[in-house]
């Protein structure tokens, strides 16, 4: 399987290639150059298989056997998905609600947060990568590095570096602004004290360290000097790894309803990566109801499916703060635009196109047109899709946005009803649209929990207070206690600034 950008189709990379790329130089995402299509008997083969087992299947449809060997493979995945680091033996456990509402809950691994089940994999697939490259090399002769680089307002930062801790040949570095992440998630990432990670409190907001993280990027330079890798969400790796916990749940459902019951997946969205990867899971065969987007009040994605316009701010939508970024109680899911949207408008794009036939190569064709979408984004911060496109969206989703009264609402509701649920507030995105959609009667609604409840105390503990019977202490996990008088380790840069960030890295980025 060859991989191209969204942006223009003309050269192919491999898997490699893309996991290690990112993002595509000409500023769009890699996608497979087909979606495979699953096995005649995929059903019966795959019913009872684990969460690693799927995963062997499903990443083998997209890896070719020649870049990975299948006994590779299996080992990379196994490493991976194994009891010691995730808190269920099922990964990604289904637990019912009540009949026909189930809660797929994704954060099980090392941080709590769903971020995990991709961020180990990528770390595992970075460091064989590596490890490949390296191994023909005699001792002294200098061996591939990556130093992965990224910015984090707190969920991403710690998915990351418990991927990436005691990686052999990978430095990593994650840029906090000083004192504006929560306490837990400060102290996740500070007290990984693995050699190779690097926590950076900059004195200065989050927009100030993605700034200084896209610099770093753009200095080519620097980049060709330190091999710098992104680990955010459009790396196609990460996607991939998500399609598996569609599949499960699919099954895990057929085994305990052995009826024809449709599955209607509904996931709190924000930068559009888990979703789109039950895009691909439908795209390939798995037969599911329209996924369900589910916003908090950066709804920009709502909107768009409301009206078939994606555009940064609307007056007409009056709480959504002119020219920036709500601040919600689910913050994991505050954007302003969705990234991996962009790998979505490309099918779109496509399907549009071959609807109209006009000959030629119609993949550079939907690659001109979302260049073309991608560069108005940026310059007027709007598209406006031709209905026949926003009828194709329509096809596979809807969505449905929920604001912060709604969020707390919905956390009390589960948490006092009879088997008291006690919901993060990007569950609770989630768990209120599928109450608000009111599905049919052969439906059965999957809503995907994406982080523990005691990473976010505040949302929690707001929506709660006053509860009889309610005590935060009791939905913290011990090891949240413990991580909060651990040893630290945190480099701080007094300002935003670039080259004194770029200083630290050249002081401690594997040589
Ligand atoms: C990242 C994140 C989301 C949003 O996922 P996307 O793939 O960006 O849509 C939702 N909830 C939590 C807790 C997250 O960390």
């Amino acid at each position: 399987m060859k991989y191209f950008s969204t942006r223009g189709a003309l050269s192919e990379l491999t898997f490699e290639e893309t996991v290690l790329a990112g993002l595509a130089p000409d500023g769009g995402l890699y996608i497979p150059a087909s979606v495979p299509q699953l096995p005649a008997n995929w059903q019966k083969v795959w019913a009872n298989k684990s969460f690693p087992e799927l995963s062997i299947e499903i990443l083998s449809l997209f890896i070719s056997a020649d870049e990975i060997s299948q006994t590779d493979l299996a080992a990379l995945v196994h490493a991976t998905y194994n009891d010691s680091a995730w808190r269920h033996p099922e990964i990604t456990p289904l637990q019912p609600f009540t009949n026909n509402k189930y809660i797929l809950e994704l954060f099980h691994g090392p941080t709590y947060a769903f971020k995990d089940v991709a961020l180990q994999l990528l770390g595992n697939l970075f460091s064989y990568f590596l490890q490949r490259r390296n191994r023909t090399k005699s001792p002294g002769e200098e061996r591939e590095t990556l130093t992965v680089v990224g910015a984090t307002s707190g969920d991403t930062g710690s998915a990351a570096i418990y991927g990436l801790r005691g990686k052999p040949d990978v430095s990593i570095f994650i840029l906090h602004p000083k004192g504006r992440v929560s306490p837990v998630q400060e102290a996740q990432m500070t007290t990984v004290t693995d050699e190779n990670v690097h926590n950076i409190a900059v004195k200065g907001t989050f927009d100030d360290c993605q700034d200084i993280v896209k610099a770093l990027f753009a200095d080519t330079a620097f980049n060709a000097k330190h091999h710098l890798g992104a680990v955010n969400s459009i790396n196609w790796a990460r996607i991939l790894a998500q399609t598996v916990y569609y599949f499960l749940s699919y099954f895990a459902i057929r085994r305990t309803l052995p009826t024809d019951a449709e599955l209607q997946f509904i996931v709190p969205t924000g930068n559009f990566g888990d979703i789109l990867a039950g895009y691909y899971a439908k795209r390939m065969g798995l037969p599911m109801a329209k996924l369900v987007i589910a916003t908090n009040a950066n709804d920009i994605l709502t909107r768009f499916w409301k009206t078939g316009r994606y555009e940064k701010l609307d007056s007409n939508f009056s709480s959504v703060a002119v020219g920036g970024v709500v601040e919600t109680l689910s913050p994991a899911m505050d954007i302003l635009v969705s990234s991996n949207f962009e790998r979505l408008l490309w099918y779109l794009a496509f399907e549009d196109i071959q609807n109209t036939n006009p000959g030629g190569d119609l993949r550079e064709q939907a690659c001109q047109t979302v260049k073309g979408w991608m560069e108005n984004v940026k310059s007027v911060g709007r598209i406006v899709v031709p209905d026949s496109v926003l009828e194709l969206a329509r096809r596979d989703f809807t969505a449905e946005r929920v604001d912060d009264k709604q969020i707390r609402q919905t956390i009390r509701e589960y948490y006092t009803s009879a088997q008291s649920y006690t919901a993060d507030p990007h569950t609770a995105v989630g768990l209120h649209v599928a109450g608000a959609i009111s599905p049919q009667p052969n439906v059965i609604q999957i809503i995907l929990s994406t982080a523990h409840p005691a990473k976010f105390s505040e949302a929690v503990t707001s929506a709660l207070d006053g509860v009889p019977g309610f005590d935060f202490d009791e939905v913290l996990p011990e090891t949240f206690k413990t991580l909060l008088t651990m040893e630290r380790r945190v480099i701080e840069v007094e300002r935003p600034d670039v080259e004194l960030v770029k200083g630290v890295v050249e002081r401690f980025a594997v040589p």
